[in-house]
């Protein structure tokens, strides 16, 4: 059955349609099970019945045309119940209900089974046969199975495979939707531009060459041509980009003159490969090593480097530019749109973008943020060979795409567009000087800084200082642990910056979804294994290296604060001091002249909550990390999109968990900040305040909204609210008493990307 199933999933995968995939399911189940009919219906989302969609056995040409009503025949009855029937002598049961259309009259036995996909149930799987039987168990449990395995491909091929492709009046459908992830806020309509890659590195044939001195002249001679291609984008990108985020060219730029890449190509090349299929293996080899990382920044250098290589490729080929035409309105839609792809567009023209790849993390989610261009980042349904040209509407709040838009839906869309601009507009009118309630309580923003400095000038006075450095980023962008003094180089920028505000920066946090490329950890429980404070403690000399290279940066600027994530005991936080005491203690007598740090702990363990009374009687703050305390409270793995739809920070659960640290950091008198993501999310801006932190980090996105959002609300009206919001029930009460609070006081319930789906 195993093989069958196997041969089947492959066949649909590779189907070119949603009729040729049912085709296939039908023919190939009839087949297996020797019945006389296997048939699909699905669900009409239009007309709510159940449309016959594919037949072995029945009439075909009442494909498209047999429907059933919610309720009617036994096929509704199999669609309403969620359940399978199997019955021996179909024409007696009382729901049957006859098709004349399909010539069924002649079949005695049925067996139905729903296909259901995330709670919903797309369609249904028969099977009749002429002869009087109860199908076996057995024949019950491979209907069962195939329609389980087949569920999330026909989702797809429904979605993609666009179902109804014509309406009754022969027009075109209007406002068929995909979801993606919320990448770059705002809302934009325009025609879709679908860019293809330039070159496809997987096409090259394996190769010889018997001259490699000419095949490393020609490989030299493309990188020298993509370069300069690279520069004149980057170029002609800069005038519509702040400084900083020009770094990415420059990272390209580096990419190409990395020995790494030149180096192994041109190694290849000498023992026998010629300079495509060198390229090839250099490039997908190491695509694959990034791509298997589950951390989205590395997975995004593996996008940047798959880009680059088919740029060389496409030279090497010789492959002519192509002449690229845009209309005035384009949205860039593409397979995953790269940074070089943005900058081949005139910025003017250029309103939206739609990628089926990548995340709001991605490096062109940060460019088109620098641009302001909305943009919806993981579109996977989305079928880009079908929408070259198409009008298609760019939702970049609700990371939603519809295409071919009604009048209707346009206008809508329109009074979103005005209720962003009204609170566009208003964010700007928000005044200098630090976060207060409306009743003068004074609350510490901090900024979740990145590694480019989003923050704009005005920005700075609303903020106390850095709350969360992530230093994995130092980490991250080499191919080898960075020494101490690269570390120290890139700490002392940061603290620099914002002196003489604190910087609280974080020791390395690897493992969970974030890998280095160098130094692999494999688990079958990635969040539950070697994460955080657990491999630096193991790995003494990465930490000491590290803590080293804080303390030397903070030498004159003492602005220094050091957080430790992960902790889930009382060991790793004294054992981690230890490590920082050694390092005072060396860098002392090095005649380095600087002050021990305040060490904090990050809470984001389900232990370290009912262990922070103990550990605030030994740490000098707390940090709680909303994210990952969310996923390890409600058991809920923060990328598994699966479940994405149940993770949420606003469960009393974790609320609950989220008072007991502020009572028990409040009782050692030692200062508690938030710096998940639940920060910067407006919504719960009065709530965390009612539940008593006393800082609240996030990043630069998020600060005008909050900082507007707290301005109306007393210290009493956000106790109380915190005090309903801990008594509810669910994660749907809370946040339905946070936005009756909010549409109370006028203010806007749209929220930055990426927060509260
Ligand atoms: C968190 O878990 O909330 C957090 C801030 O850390 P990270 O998202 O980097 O794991
Ligand atoms: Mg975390």
């Amino acid at each position: 059955m195993l093989d069958i199933l196997r041969r089947l999933v492959q066949a649909v995968t590779e189907a070119e349609n949603l009729d040729d995939a049912l085709n296939i399911i039908v023919t190939r189940i009839k087949a297996t099970m020797q019945t006389g009919v296997c048939s699909i219906y699905l669900l009409d989302d239009k007309t709510g019945c159940w449309l016959l969609m594919a037949t072995d056995g029945l009439n075909p040409s009442s494909v498209r045309i047999a429907s059933l009503c919610k309720n009617e025949g036994l096929v509704g009855s199999v669609g309403t119940r969620g359940k399978l029937l199997n019955l021996e002598d179909a024409p007696k049961h009382p729901a049957f209900r006859f098709l004349e259309e399909t010539g069924e009259e002649i079949f005695q036995s049925f067996l139905g089974v729903p296909v259901v996909h995330q709670r919903e149930t797309l369609g249904i799987i028969v099977v009749q046969q002429t002869t009087r039987r109860r199908f076996s168990g057995d024949e019950e449990a491979l209907l069962v199975t195939v329609a389980a395995q087949l569920s999330a491909l026909i989702a797809h091929a429904k979605i993609s495979g666009r179902l109804y492709l014509q309406t009754d009046t022969g027009e075109n459908p209007k406002d068929i939707r995909f979801k993606g992830a919320a990448g770059i806020s705002g809302i934009t309509v325009g025609t879709a531009v679908v860019r293809k890659p330039p070159a496809y590195l997987k096409h090259v044939k394996d190769g010889k060459t018997d001259n490699p001195d000419h095949d490393i002249g020609e490989f030299q001679a493309a990188l020298a041509e993509v370069k300069v291609e690279l520069e004149r984008i980057g170029e002609s990108l800069s005038g519509h980009l702040q400084h900083e985020e020009t770094v990415l060219f420059d990272t390209y730029l580096r990419m190409l003159e990395d020995h790494t890449l030149g180096g192994e190509v041109c190694q290849r090349i000498r023992s026998g490969e010629n300079a495509p299929t060198a390229l090839k293996h250099v490039v997908l080899d190491l695509v694959t090593r990034f791509e298997a990382m589950q951390d989205p920044y590395l997975k995004e250098r593996g996008t940047d480097l798959k880009d680059l290589g088919r740029r060389i490729l496409s030279k090497l080929l010789r492959y002519g530019d192509e002449l690229l035409k845009y209309p005035d309105d384009a949205i860039l839609v593409a397979e995953d749109v790269t940074p070089v792809m943005l900058g081949e567009m005139d910025a003017g023209s250029l309103l939206g973008i739609v990628s089926v790849k990548g995340s709001a993390n991605s490096h062109v989610a940060i460019l088109a943020r620098s641009l302001g261009i909305p943009a919806v980042m993981g579109a996977v349904d989305l079928p880009l060979a079908d929408i070259s040209g198409v009008k298609m509407i760019v939702d970049g709040w609700r990371g939603e795409v519809v295409i071919e838009p009604s009048e209707m839906i346009l206008k809508e869309y329109q009074y979103a567009v005005r209720d962003a601009e009204n609170l566009a507009s208003e964010l700007l009118r928000i005044s200098d000087g630090p976060a207060t309630t409306s009743d003068g309580y004074r609350i510490h923003l901090l900024l979740n800084s990145g590694p480019f400095g989003e923050l704009l000038e005005r920005q700075r006075s609303w903020i106390d200082g850095v709350g969360l450095y992530r230093t994995e980023f130092a980490f991250l962008s080499r191919s080898r642990f960075p020494t101490e003094d690269e570390q120290e180089i890139e700490y002392r920028e940061e603290l620099a910056t914002y002196s003489p505000m604190p910087v609280v920066m974080r020791t390395l946090d690897i493992g969970g979804d974030k890998g280095l490329p160098y130094f692999s950890i494999d688990e079958e429980n990635p969040f539950l294994g070697w994460r955080g404070i657990r491999v630096t403690l193991d790995h003494p000399e990465i930490f000491l290296t590290q803590t080293r290279a804080m303390l030397k940066a903070s030498v004159g600027l003492n602005n220094l604060r050091v957080l430790l994530p992960m902790i889930s005991t009382l060991e790793e936080l004294r054992a981690s001091k230890l490590l920082v005491d050694r390092v005072v203690h060396e860098l002392l007598s090095e005649g380095f002249v600087i002050k021990p740090p305040q060490v904090g702990v990050m809470i984001e363990v389900p232990s370290a909550v009912y262990m922070a009374d103990e550990l605030a009687l030994e740490a000098d703050f707390f940090s709680v990390g909303s994210n990952d305390l969310t996923q390890y409270i409600l058991a809920i793995d923060r990328t598994n999109a699966r479940v994405s739809d149940m993770f949420d920070s606003f469960h009393p659960a974790v609320l609950r968990a989220l008072r007991q640290v502020c009572d028990s950091g409040r009782a050692r008198d030692i200062p508690v900040a938030l710096c998940g993501e639940m920060a910067g999310d407006p919504m719960a801006s009065a709530l965390l305040i009612g539940l008593g932190f006393d800082e609240l980090s996030m990043s630069a996105a998020s600060l005008a909204q909050v900082k507007r959002t707290l301005g109306e609300f007393s210290l009493p009206e956000c106790r109380e609210l915190a005090t309903k919001a801990i008594q509810s029930t669910s994660g749907h009460e809370v946040i339905q008493v946070m936005a009756d609070a909010m549409m109370i006081r006028g203010l806007s319930l749209l929220v930055p990307p990426g927060l509260r789906e």
